[in-house]
């Protein structure tokens, strides 16, 4: 109705706002990238309210979260003030101020997972030499400070090497490979130098990537999602497949492996936890998330729960949700950015029009603001009655061949 106040009437601070959703608590997501956005869709369906914390004020969360607060995740102040409107904080990315963390738990603020976890995922160096301690195979690996050091670990190791940045890795960007000795110096000076902080793993000679995402509730309780394989292209997760297409006893081993990693780190959420198989069988960790993951992407359309609505659930304290699949096969497939600007939208859109005549796919679309070369700025999901299916439908969405004959 119209007030005497007309359209400059005011409703409440949205923070104020009763609440009468399946969680009474607020909350605080450090990061609204398009795994934030994800989260808030989710929790939107729960009328769970989640705030975002993001540099950016047009982030791909920022539309739907309950509230979006500016501010470095990075920053110390930024992230104490935003603690103040949470009941829980928890994040969707690991690169946030891990000290801050701390000291705010020591305060006795919630932090799901717990800032420990955060502060040994967040170094890939200190995350292996934690998973090592703890049993978990994984590749060789060893920190270098010179020339010196990275030439032994080449003598040691064998080439090609694969040399990584201890901290803010993402998408491969941190990661250099040396092919030989003498192109060793070059690729740490791609990375930015020794000073930078770098290490080096044994190359895994892998068939397949795997990935599982693993739950824990507050309980304590671990529910594990199916094994899926991901298709990296120049180190960028591109395609998901899911469930994996490998023996019955590489799945088994593979869940066994996840769980045990997440077991060693303590707090709720989902976390993904990233495998390589080898020729033999084998299974080593490549490295955990705290938080959900692109590998479980899939996981809205084709399981009974997906993996957002399953952190925000392990977060607040509900029970888990049934990880199982409801569809017998799925794919994800990545939106990368193929141009910069106008044209790589227009290309984008050119695929989004003609996956929305595929039967089973489903179209997410993150809303960034910039186009990117090789940015991740959506995915579809095609789900089907078998993978064969799903990747004819794959193939005629990315060749727009007929569909007729399936
Ligand atoms: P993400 O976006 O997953 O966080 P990242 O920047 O942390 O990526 P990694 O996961 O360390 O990078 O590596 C990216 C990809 O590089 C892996 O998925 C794999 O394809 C390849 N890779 C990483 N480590 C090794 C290794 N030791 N041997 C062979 N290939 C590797
Ligand atoms: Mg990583
Ligand atoms: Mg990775």
């Amino acid at each position: 109705c119209q007030s005497s106040l007309g359209a400059q009437e005011v409703s409440p601070r949205k923070d104020e706002w009763p609440v009468h959703g399946l969680s009474e608590t607020v909350v605080g997501v450090l990061g609204g990238g398009q795994l934030g956005r994800m989260l808030c869709q989710a929790a939107s369906q729960m009328a769970i309210k989640v705030i975002t914390l993001d540099p950016l004020e047009h982030c791909p969360a920022s539309a739907i979260a309950h509230n979006h607060v500016v501010g470095s995740f990075s920053d110390n102040v930024a992230i104490e003030e935003f603690a103040k409107r949470c009941g829980i904080l928890t994040v969707e990315i690991e690169h946030v101020d891990a000290d801050t963390l701390e000291k705010l738990e020591q305060r006795g603020v919630d932090c799901e997972p717990k800032a420990s976890t955060i502060r040994i995922i967040q170094d890939k160096y200190s995350q292996k030499v934690h998973f090592s301690r703890h049993g978990i195979p994984l590749p060789e690996f060893m920190q270098i400070d010179d020339l010196e050091s990275a030439n032994r670990a080449g003598e040691l190791f064998g080439y090609p090497l694969m040399i990584k940045s201890k901290r803010l890795a993402y998408d491969g960007r941190g990661n250099a490979v040396a092919k030989s000795p003498e192109v060793l110096s070059s690729a740490v000076t791609a990375l930015g130098g020794y000073e930078r902080g770098l290490y080096v793993e044994k190359w895994a000679p892998f068939i397949k990537e795997l990935a599982v995402i693993v739950a824990r509730g507050r309980d304590g309780s671990i529910l594990c999602y199916p094994v899926v394989e991901t298709i990296h292209k120049d180190n960028i997760c591109h395609i998901v497949k899911a469930p994996a297409d490998v023996p019955w006893k590489v799945r088994k081993l593979a869940t066994e492996v996840a769980r045990e990693a997440v077991s060693s780190l303590e707090g709720a959420g989902v976390f993904a936890v990233e495998l390589f198989l080898t020729e033999d069988g084998q299974i080593l960790l490549n490295e955990v998330a705290p938080r959900p993951h692109n590998s479980g992407h899939h996981t809205i359309e084709s399981c009974y729960t997906s993996q957002f609505e399953q952190h925000l659930r392990a977060v607040v304290g509900l029970p888990l949700g049934d990880p199982s699949m409801k569809t017998p096969a799925a794919i994800m497939y990545n939106m990368l950015g193929e141009d910069e600007g106008e044209r790589g939208f227009q290309l984008a859109h050119q695929l989004i029009r003609r996956a929305l005549s595929i039967p089973g796919a489903a179209v997410h679309w993150y809303d960034k603001p910039e186009m990117r070369k090789q940015r991740k700025m959506g995915h579809i999901t095609i789900i089907g009655p078998s993978m064969g299916i799903v990747e004819a439908r794959l193939n005629a969405m990315l060749t727009e061949e007929s569909l007729e004959s399936q």
